[in-house]
This record gives structure tokens, sequence and C-alpha cells, in this order.
């Protein structure tokens, strides 16, 4: 069944690196092909592959880096946006919102700064870190929901969560230092294989599964500790631990005249934060909003800002946003000639495009995997049905059978979550199902099955009987990439590979190269646009400089990652 998965999979998705294979045609110049090859100080002919959040951002960013370039992006589906959808329904007395894909984001510098400039700040909608749903966090388990220590927790909490057993195996964390170094010849490791080395199985199986189970959806045993517990991993490399690695850097901080908390960080992310520190002038105001809040998100859903954003883009006119134009294939032109020929379109109806740069959002099957998430959003006309106060809760691996048979990943209050998108009060939920409990499924809950299961976990979970007023399922296919075992070496051998067929007019961004959020997307592509400039897009290179760059990693103060301006 899974090697069903992936061959439809690569049915479905570009296949840049076997394109010129497939199309041997489209290697070579052909009479219908529009060339552009050009000798400008600029990409003359843009084409963005995707018009989802990175699309997007990237047409918008490049458009405002390359104000005479012509930009196309070309998106598969009827409207622009990806797995970003907020639908309204009217229900007794007004209206409600659902979110299908992202709800919240949080803090980030481009992400707040491009709200800014699209004149969206009046429609943020901010939960604040004093409200309940930036303190009260759940963890199911093993039959009963567990608030986790907000930041000063009080002993009787840790006594209550301690006697529940969900902190089982917390004592590693005091031995970790004493654990030894992993051997040299181990290059990555899961993030599972990894906390139970390092601290202990048990914490792995309930707190870290299920924090992953919120984030990626994904199986801790499968997904890479290098990429996704990276700074544990440097700390351990260096110094032999994490946590006595964190207190020696600082220490030696200290003895050297330093003050601050310091860090260890990537290379590229301190010049990137620097860069968006002297480029981006973010009012100061919003500046304190975001720093207070923990979430944000838009008075009419995270699609409001992907609206805004297409008409932004739409309203330069150099940037034409092209829905239902399914791209078949890349190739990179040949001879003396440098670019991209672009393939569009269906069955006989299929047009090619020569480009001086492309910038791909689309999905390379041989780097990740990806999982498949259905939702079920759920509205009570009586808002008094949570009876704890919070963001939701999340369910670890480690949960019995019985008590989460459905395979739920965690259940969202959204009314708590989310505040000022609907016009009558209630109870909102949402209930997150499948992530990599449905890995290799080729057929998945129909809506009536699936609504079904979610009420049954929400009777179980948290004593909710009660017929919702309004509800919506949706299922994400194969929508959260899962950076598994290896994946560095993969994205590298990736980033070689492209590179040297494209030359450096294919560029990638995206939630499979950037990390898997909405703000890792747009960070990813403002940094992609920021390289091109000064003829940066004449380089040999593929968007994936981060991956690319192999300087040590730096000890930096915190403060150095974050926007340091009007603070
Ligand atoms: C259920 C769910 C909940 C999430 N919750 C959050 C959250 O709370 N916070 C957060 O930060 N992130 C969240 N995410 C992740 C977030 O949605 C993604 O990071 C983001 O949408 C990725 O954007 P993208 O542009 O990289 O990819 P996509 O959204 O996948 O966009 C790719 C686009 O390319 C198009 N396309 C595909 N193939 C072709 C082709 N051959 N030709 C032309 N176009 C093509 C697709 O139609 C799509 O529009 C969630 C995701 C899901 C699924």
């Amino acid at each position: 069944m899974r090697l069903k998965r992936h061959v439809s999979l690569l049915e479905s998705t570009l296949r840049h690196t076997v394109a010129r294979r497939l199309l041997p045609a489209l290697s070579s110049p052909c009479a219908r092909c529009r060339h552009s090859s050009t000798s400008a100080a600029y990409p003359e002919r843009i084409a963005v592959l995707g018009g989802g959040v990175a699309g997007l951002t990237s047409a918008y960013f490049v458009s405002r880096e390359f104000p005479n370039s012509k930009v196309t992006v070309y998106e598969a589906g009827k409207d622009a946006g990806g797995w970003v959808r907020s639908v309204k329904k009217e229900v007794p007395g007004g209206e409600i919102l659902f979110e299908l894909g992202p709800r919240t984001l949080r803090n980030a510098t481009v992400t707040a700064h491009l709200c800014q400039e699209l004149g969206l700040v009046d429609d943020i909608t901010y939960t604040k870190k004093s409200d309940a749903a930036a303190k009260n966090r759940y963890v199911y388990y093993p039959d009963q929901l567990n608030r986790l220590p907000a930041e000063a927790p009080s002993l009787a909490d840790l006594f209550t969560l301690w006697r529940t057993g969900i902190m089982a195996g917390a004592f590693g964390m005091v031995r970790e230092p004493l654990i030894h170094k992993r051997p040299d010849s181990l290059t990555d490791e899961t993030v599972g294989s990894f906390i139970a080395r390092r601290v202990d199985p048990r914490i792995a199986d309930n707190l870290v599964s299920a924090v992953f189970h919120g984030i990626y959806a994904g199986d801790i045993f499968q997904l890479s500790a290098k990429t996704l517990l990276s700074a544990a991993w440097q700390l351990e490399g260096r110094y032999g631990s994490a946590l006595a690695g964190y207190f020696t850097m600082n220490r030696q901080y200290r003895e050297n005249g330093g003050t601050a908390q310091v860090v260890l960080a990537h290379p590229y992310d301190v010049d990137a934060a620097q860069a968006m520190n002297d480029e981006l002038e973010i009012d100061a105001d919003l500046v304190q909003d975001m720093h207070a809040a923990s979430t944000f998100t838009f008075k009419g859903g995270l699609q409001q800002l992907i609206r805004t954003l297409q008409t932004a883009v739409e309203r330069t006119g150099n940037v034409d946003v092209k829905v239902n134009s399914p791209v078949q294939s890349t190739t990179a032109l040949t001879g003396d000639q440098r670019g991209v020929a672009v393939t569009t379109g269906q069955g006989d109806s299929t047009q090619t495009s020569n480009y001086d740069l492309v910038i791909s959002t689309l999905r390379n099957p041989s780097l990740t995997p990806f999982v498949t998430v259905q939702t079920i959003s759920l509205y009570y006309s009586d808002p008094t049905l949570i009876q704890h106060a919070g963001f939701g809760y999340l369910i670890p691996r480690s949960v019995p059978f019985e008590q989460n048979p459905e395979r739920a990943l965690g259940v969202i209050f959204d009314s708590y979550a989310t505040s000022g998108q609907d016009s009558v009060p209630g109870t909102k939920l949402t209930v997150m199902m499948g992530g990599h409990w449905w890995d290799g499924w080729d057929s998945y809950p129909s809506d009536e099955e699936a609504l079904m299961m979610a009420k049954n976990v929400l009777e179980r979970h948290l004593g909710i009987s009660e017929e919702p007023t309004a509800w919506h399922v949706n299922l994400s296919k194969d929508c959260i990439p899962q950076y598994t075992l290896g994946y560095e070496d993969r994205l590298q051998d990736f980033a070689r590979g492209i590179s040297r067929e494209f030359k450096g007019r294919l560029r990638v961004v995206g939630n499979q190269f950037n990390g898997v959020g909405v703000n890792d997307v747009i960070q990813g592509s403002w940094n992609l646009v920021r390289a091109l400039r000064n003829g940066g897009w004449r380089r040999e290179s593929v968007g994936l400089d981060r991956a690319m760059d192999t300087r040590e990693w730096r000890v930096v103060p915190a403060g150095t990652l974050g926007y340091r301006r009007g603070v």
C-alpha cells in the first residue's frame, strides 16, 4: 500500500529530475516555445510554481525586488492558497469561521512586516501571553487531561502531573550530562531514539510524541533529530551533552565578559536575523503587540492573508496568477541559453514557456514522505462545554488503544485559541485525526464516519455528548512533509542535483524545504528572494543556501535571532 501511495505521488507531482527523460522534446528549443534568455541585469521572465503561501509570498517579494520583471504564478487548483482555507458557516444568530488548515501563527519578523505592508494590522486578532489559551496546553494521558507546566509551575502543579505518570522518566534530564556522547559514526537519529537515549524512553513516548503529533502529525521514531531537534543535536556533538553544553557555553560566555543568555545557532540564521533587523522596519506598536502575543490570526481567518496577498501581487501589474494551471514539467534550457522551460496545462492543452528564473514550491517525492490529516471542526451553541480553558490537548502515542481507537492526534479548543472571528458565542473545537497513524492507508473515513469518530473522541475525553450545531470535515491528503531520518543528506543531494541540472535558474522554497509552518515558508521566500539581488539570480544556487551552508554553528546571545528594533 505504501508503494502505491508513492507511485500516486510520483504520478501527481512535478518531476524536476526526470522531466527531461519523460519529455525529451523539451530539452531542446522547439517551435512552440517562447524564448527569453536574457542579457538584462535582472530576470525578465520569472515563473513561480504553486500558489500556496510559499508561491504567493515569493511572487510578492520577487515582484518588489524586480519591478520590471514579468512574473507568472502557476497554480494547479481553482484557487490560490494551498492548505490555507477558512470557511464561514451560517449558524442560528450569526456566522462562525472554521479553519480547514493552519489556524494560528506565532510572532515572526518577516510575517509581521508583511502584515504591516499589506495593511492587515487592524485585522489581526491576538491571543495574548496572559490568556488561558497561551498558558494552558494539555496532554491527554492515560485517560485524563493534564495541564503542561506553565512558565512558573507551582509545586502542587508538578505533583499533580507527577501522579498521572506522564512525567515518568523526567529525572533522566538530571542524568543527561552523564550519558556518553553519541559515536561520531552516528550521523542522524530519530527524535524518539535521541530522547530515549539521552533522557528516557517514557519521556519520548509521552510528552515528546504528543508535541510532535501537534506540529508534524508525525512519528517520533521516523522523524530526524538532527533536523527537528537541531540545537540539542548540535550541543551534544560539541559538548557531549545538551544540558551540560548549554550551561557550559553560557558560563564560558560570562567568563569572557558577556552578560546575555547565549544559544547555539546556525550561522545562516544569524545572518538572516541580522538582515531582517537591517532591512525591515516594523511599527513599534505592532512590535509590542506581537511580543505580548502568544499567537495571532486575522478576523477573516488565515485566508484573509492569502486574499490580501493575492490582491497585492495582482495589483502590481507585473504578476499574473494563473489558476487551474498545473505544471507538468520543468526542463533546463540547453546550448548557450540559460533558463527553464515550463510546461503547464492538461491533456492535449499544454503550453510551454521559457523563463529566466523559476521559483518552485512544488514537492519532490524523493525528499520526504507526507502524512494525511483529517480535521473535524465542530460548533455548539452552548458556550460552556469546555471544562478546561486552554489551547487544547494533544494525544501521545502511549495512550492505550481503548482510550483513542480513532487515532486522534489532538483537539484544539478554537473558542479559546482564536477570538474575534465569530459573530455569535458558542463552543468551537477541532479534532485532528490521522497523521502517521494512517501511513499506508489508501482510503480514509468518509465525512459521516469522521464526524462520528470525532464525536466519540469528544465524549470519551471531554464528556461532550451534545449534537453540534454546525460541523465541517476536511481531508488534507498528503499535507505535511515528514523530515525523516537522513533528511539533511537527502536535501543536500537534491540541491546538488538541481543545481547541476538547472545552473541556478530553478530555486525551491516551501514546506518541504524550509520548515512545515506558515512562518517558515514566508521566511524562506524572503531569504530566497534576497539572495537573488546583485546578480545573485545568475549564481548557481537552488535557494537551499542554509542546507548547503556547512559553517560551524555559533554561540550567540539569544536576542540576536529576534527582532531588536522597537522592542
Ligand atoms: C491541517 C493543517 C493544519 C496546519 N496548521 C498550521 C498552523 O496552525 N500553523 C502553521 O504555521 N502551519 C500550519 N500548517 C502548515 C501550513 O499550512 C503550511 O506550512 C503551508 O500552507 C505550506 O505552504 P506551501 O506554499 O509551502 O505549500 P502548499 O500549501 O502545499 O502550496 C503548494 C501549492 O502548489 C499547488 N500545486 C501542487 N502541484 C502543482 C502543480 N503540479 N502545478 C501547479 N501548482 C501545483 C497546490 O495546489 C498548492 O496550492 C497546517 C497544515 C495543515 C494541512
